[in-house]
C-alpha cells in the first residue's frame, strides 16, 4: 500500500517511531494510503531542520523569495490533472471543483504572495519639531506553525505556507490527518522549484499528538490554524502562556438573508451553490437561510426543485454535483443532526437519507438536505453542522432579519440579496460577521482581509493582514 511520507529537511522521511494512519478514499469508504503517525520527535526534527534554514531564508532577497514561490504556483498549475484528481479522491470532493477551484486557487496562492512581498513595504513617521525619524523594521518572526483542515486541503493549506513563507519565515506544516495526499505532493514540487532545505517542513499526522506537538513547542513562536472552533480554543489556551502569535480562522454559521427584492434567479442560483458546494462543507457556506415572507413559499419550492436535480455521486464522474462527505464519522455527525430535525421542531423538506451509489456502495454519500424550522435558537440554527444541510425560515423586516443574522455564537461571513441600497449599507455596517456579500457569494479578491470575529475566531489573514501576522514589527527612532 502507498506510504505517504513526511517531508522534513528537503528529504522525504517516514516517521520515526514507524507507526503509521490508514488513509480512506471517501468515496468507497476504502483504506487506499497510509500516513505517518508523526510523534514529537518527527516535529521536533521538522523544527531543527527549519531554526537551521531561517537565518539564510531571512536574509534571501525578496526578488530570489518571489521567484521560487512563482515557480511553486507555475509548478501547481503544470501539475493541475494529477493534483486535482488526488484532492477528489482524497476528500470525496467532484473532481470538477478541486478542477477549477482547489488547486488553481493553491497556485494563485503562492503567485499572489510572490508578488505581495514585493508590494510590502512599511511605515516611517517624521517626529515633528523633535528631530526624530521612526521608521518599522517588519522582520520575519522565525519558525512558524501552520495547521489546516480536511476541507479544502491544498487550497488551505497554501493560504498559509505562502506568505509565510514570502515573508521571509521557515515552517512546520501540519494538513489535516483525513486528507493529507496534495500535502505531501507539494513537498516534491518544492524541491524541484528550488526552495532550500529545511525553509518548509510537512509533518503528517494526529491533531491530538503531531498537531499538539507543533502548538507545544517552545522554538515555534506563530501559529496560523484554520479548524473548529473548539481546537482553536484549545491551542489558544495552550499558547498564551507562551505568548505565541495566533491567527485562528474557525467555525461557521452564516445567514443567508434573502430579501423579496432581490435578482431572483441569480440568488437561486448562488444559493444552490453558497448551500451545498463541497458538500457543504466549507466553512464560508450559508446554511442558515432568512428569506422575506412574500417569496417565501416561492423559494421554497424553487430551491427544492433545484436542490433535488443536483446530482450525487463519484467524485470522479464529470456529471457530479455533490460527491461524498469526507469521513465516516464526519457523515455520521452530520446525518444525527438530520436525525434530531424533527425533535428540534424542523421539517425535512427534502433530502436526509443516506445515498447508495452505485459501484461505491460503502462511500459516504448523503443527499442535500433542506428543513424548515420555526425556532431560531433549535440546535439546527446554532451549531455548524457543516455538511449539505440547510435551514429555512421566513422572516418579516430588516430588523428582524438583521437579529436573526446575528443571533448565533459565530461570525465568519454573510449573504445579503437586495437591491435596496440603503438596506444592504445598514445591514453591512450591523451584522456580526467578518465578511458580508451582498448580491454575491464567495467572490474572493485576495487583497481583503478574511477572518471572522465572535467564535469564528481572531486575526485576519489575506493580502498585507497576512504579511502583517508573519512578520514583528520593530519600531526604531533616530534622533539627529
Ligand atoms: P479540526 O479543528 O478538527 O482540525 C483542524 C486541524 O487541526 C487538523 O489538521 C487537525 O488534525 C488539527 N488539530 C486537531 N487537534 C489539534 C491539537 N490539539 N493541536 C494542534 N492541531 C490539532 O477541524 P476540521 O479538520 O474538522 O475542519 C473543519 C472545521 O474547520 C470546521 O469547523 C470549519 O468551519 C473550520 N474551517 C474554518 C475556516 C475559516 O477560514 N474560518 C475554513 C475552513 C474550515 P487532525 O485532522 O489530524 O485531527
Amino acid at each position: 500500500m502507498k506510504k505517504i511520507l513526511n517531508y522534513i529537511n528537503g528529504e522525504f522521511k517516514a516517521p520515526l517511531q514507524d507507526e503509521w494512519i490508514d488513509n480512506y478514499n471517501p468515496s468507497i469508504g476504502e483504506v487506499y494510503s497510509l500516513i505517518p503517525n508523526s510523534s514529537t520527535a518527527d516535529v521536533q526534527n521538522a523544527y531543527e531542520a527549519a531554526s537551521q534554514a531561517f537565518p539564510t531564508w531571512s536574509e534571501t532577497p525578496l526578488e530570489q523569495r518571489s521567484r521560487i514561490l512563482a515557480k511553486i504556483a507555475s509548478l501547481i498549475t503544470e501539475n493541475l490533472e494529477q493534483l486535482a484528481k488526488a484532492e477528489a479522491i482524497d476528500n470525496g470532493k467532484p473532481l470538477s471543483l478541486a478542477t477549477s477551484v482547489d488547486i488553481p486557487r493553491a497556485s494563485t496562492n503562492f503567485q499572489f504572495f510572490a508578488d505581495a512581498i514585493t508590494q510590502f513595504s512599511s511605515e516611517a513617521h517624521e517626529s515633528t519639531g523633535l528631530n526624530a525619524i521612526n521608521f518599522t523594521l517588519r522582520q520575519p518572526i522565525g519558525v512558524v506553525g501552520c495547521i489546516s483542515p480536511w476541507n479544502l486541503p491544498l487550497y488551505l493549506f497554501s493560504w498559509k505556507i505562502a506568505p509565510a513563507l514570502a515573508a521571509g519565515n521557515t515552517v512546520v506544516a501540519k494538513p489535516s490527518e483525513v486528507t493529507p495526499m496534495t500535502a505531501y505532493l507539494l513537498g516534491d514540487i518544492c524541491t524541484k522549484a528550488g526552495l532550500p532545505k529545511g525553509v518548509l517542513n510537512i509533518i503528517h499526522g494526529l491533531g491530538s499528538t503531531a498537531g499538539q506537538a507543533i502548538i507545544e513547542h517552545s522554538g515555534i513562536k506563530a501559529i496560523s490554524f484554520t479548524g473548529g472552533t473548539t481546537t482553536g480554543a484549545h491551542i489558544a489556551r495552550v499558547a498564551a502562556p507562551m505568548f505565541k502569535k495566533l491567527s485562528l480562522e474557525l467555525g461557521g454559521k452564516n445567514p443567508n438573508l434573502i430579501f423579496a427584492d432581490c435578482d431572483y434567479d441569480t440568488m437561486l442560483d448562488v444559493t444552490i451553490k453558497s448551500s451545498f458546494a463541497n458538500q457543504g462543507q466549507i466553512c464560508l457556506c450559508n446554511s442558515r437561510i432568512y428569506i422575506e415572507r412574500p417569496i417565501y413559499e416561492k423559494f421554497k419550492k424553487d430551491f427544492i426543485a433545484k436542490t433535488k436535480a443536483l446530482k450525487i455521486g463519484s467524485p470522479l464522474d464529470n456529471n457530479t454535483n455533490i460527491g461524498a462527505l469526507v469521513s465516516k464519522p464526519h457523515l455520521e455527525k452530520v446525518k444525527s443532526y438530520i436525525d434530531a430535525a424533527e425533535q428540534e421542531g424542523g421539517t425535512i423538506l427534502c433530502g436526509g437519507d443516506y445515498v447508495n451509489v452505485k459501484g461505491h456502495e460503502n462511500g459516504y454519500y448523503l443527499q442535500p438536505t433542506i428543513i424548515e424550522v420555526n425556532d431560531p435558537n433549535c440546535r439546527l440554527t446554532q451549531e455548524e453542522i457543516f455538511g449539505p444541510v440547510v435551514t429555512i425560515m421566513p422572516f418579516d423586516s430588516d430588523d428582524e432579519a438583521l437579529a436573526l443574522a446575528n443571533n448565533v455564537r459565530y461570525g465568519l461571513s454573510c449573504s445579503i440579496w437586495t437591491n435596496n441600497l440603503n438596506r444592504s449599507m445598514h445591514l453591512a455596517k450591523y451584522i456580526q460577521a467578518g465578511i458580508v456579500w451582498v448580491n454575491t457569494w464567495m467572490m474572493r479578491d485576495l487583497r481583503t482581509a478574511f477572518g471572522g470575529t465572535k467564535d469564528s475566531g481572531v486575526g485576519r489573514e489575506g493580502g498585507f493582514e497576512a504579511l502583517r501576522f508573519f512578520t514583528e514589527p520593530k519600531n526604531v527612532c533616530i534622533k539627529y
